[in-house]
């Protein structure tokens, strides 16, 4: 695996493999785990040669939010791509990715500033921002990103759609733990009482999902149900729960084909986020 620390760098290899077919490519910010892996190994199964960048990109976070302590396991990391067949490994430094007096952003109006852009303003200005200098950095072919980050996904899906990016985009499915909490790199930060607590979120997205197997399409109804198993955990503190249209998503007051249920909450401080699609079957 080659790693490459500068654009320069980065590019230089891009005739090498421009020849080789299919270019796939995992952008991460690190501190990697199953979740991440999981994308690595659809990228290796989709494309001849597949590259995976690490950048804890600082322009997504907030000024008091946690880019300071966010983990960074380099080496770890580094050992894990190589097994997992990676070409090549990106991780550039922030003076690398943002020159001095840099003033250019990537904004999805009307979307950015929804769910997760809105409790955190400025974040997803800051991740189609990387993400688009990315894609001009490595040229993939084809990119793979989590259902995890289920708005990150759909912010990026339009984001190239719209600024006609030469790049296919794949969204994977959520890689949990065994108990359903869904893997993510702040699961570090939790105490071993957060730890439980933190199954919270995917037990909400499971009793709206039983609701909804029951035949339940009022999203009012739907969002109560979920509440009331959420508020039940003393240890987390609800930041959005809300049952919205995967495209636009504009929340709907009833379901007739598909929606996305979205969750966000802090347990202690860490923030957490899941989701889960609701599909029916239904002809209308
Ligand atoms: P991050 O390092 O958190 O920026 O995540 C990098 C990529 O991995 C994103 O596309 C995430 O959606 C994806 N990802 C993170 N956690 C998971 C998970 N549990 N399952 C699937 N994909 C994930």
């Amino acid at each position: 695996m080659k790693i490459c620390q500068t654009i320069a760098e980065m590019r230089s290899d891009q005739g090498a493999r421009a020849k080789t077919g299919r270019f796939g490519f995992v952008p991460t910010m690190g501190a990697l785990h199953e979740g991440h892996l999981s994308l690595v190994r659809a990228a290796k199964k989709q494309s001849e040669v597949v590259a995976a960048s690490i950048f804890v990109n600082p322009t997504q976070f907030g000024p008091n939010e946690d880019f300071a302590k966010y983990p960074r396991t380099f080496e770890r990391d580094c050992e894990l791509l190589k097994n997992e067949g990676v070409d090549f490994l990106f991780a550039p430094s922030a003076e690398e990715m943002y020159p001095k007096g840099a003033v250019t952003w990537v904004t999805v109006e009307g979307l950015s500033d929804k769910l997760c852009g809105r409790s955190r303003p400025g974040h997803f200005r800051g991740v189609t921002t990387v993400v688009s200098k990315l894609f001009h950095i490595v040229e993939p072919d084809i990119a793979f990103f989590g259902q995890k980050d289920a708005v990150q996904l759909v912010l990026i899906r339009r984001m190239v759609r719209d600024l006609n990016m030469p790049v296919e985009i794949v969204g994977c499915p959520i890689v949990r733990e065994a108990d359903g909490l869904a893997m993510s790199s702040r699961n570090a930060y939790l105490s071993p009482e957060e730890r439980k607590s933190a199954t919270v979120l995917n037990r909400t997205l499971k009793e709206i999902r039983k609701h909804f197997d029951q035949g339940e399409r009022s999203t009012s109804k739907l969002l109560s149900a979920g509440i009331k198993i959420f508020q039940q955990e003393p240890g987390a503190r609800l930041d959005y729960l809300e049952i919205i249209d995967p495209e636009s998503l504009h929340a709907a007051r009833t379901i007739s084909k598909e929606a996305l249920v979205a969750i966000a909450a802090y347990i202690g401080t860490t923030r957490l986020i899941d989701n889960g699609m609701l599909q029916s079957n239904l002809v209308v």
